[in-house]
């Protein structure tokens, strides 16, 4: 199927080329959180305003290969106006295309034990589906995630005390 592999590729490199939501929020009331993939010398900024348990608006800052910024793109598309509870969801979904979603450090809440219906609902990452084909390069998921790990960062900062300085 190298067709699809070719639209997939389109699919990134537009992202990369014209990244959506790329810039900067003033922090508070954003949160912001930094990911670095040193495998790959990627770095992402993810800027989160998070108002009454809704992604109001999400932006992201940084430099990497095509992998890391155009799923940090695809990444703001995915969470913009979205529901929090919906955003952790859609991370784990992700993740778990990349075949990573036990990935230690991921504090997923305890198991829900319907995997079925996850697999199912991958058409409704869109765009994200064309990272799938990283998951035949194991270094580069890291670049892949990079921006969703950074995410459930500064998800986790907002959700402790919006309030405090670093
Ligand atoms: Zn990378």
């Amino acid at each position: 199927m190298s067709g699809l592999e070719d639209l997939y590729r389109e699919v990134i490199l537009d992202h990369y080329r014209t990244p959506r939501n790329r810039g900067e929020l003033p922090t508070p009331p954003a949160v912001r959180a930094q990911g670095h993939n040193p495998l790959c010398g990627d770095e992402i900024t993810v800027y989160l305003d998070v108002e009454d348990g809704v992604v109001r608006d999400v932006k992201v800052g940084g430099q990497g290969c095509s992998i890391s910024q155009s799923s940090a793109s695809m990444m703001t598309q995915a969470v913009m106006g979205k529901p929090v509870d919906e955003v952790r969801r859609t991370v784990r979904r992700f993740k778990h295309m990349l075949s990573i979603d036990s990935a230690p450090g991921d504090q997923s809440d305890a198991g829900t034990g319907d995997d079925s219906g996850e697999e199912a609902d991958l058409t409704e990452l869109g765009d994200l589906q064309a990272l799938q084909g990283v998951m035949k390069f194991p270094v580069r998921i890291k670049c892949a995630t990079l921006a969703w790990n950074t995410l459930l960062d500064a998800l986790s900062g907002d959700q402790q005390h919006p309030a405090t300085t670093e």
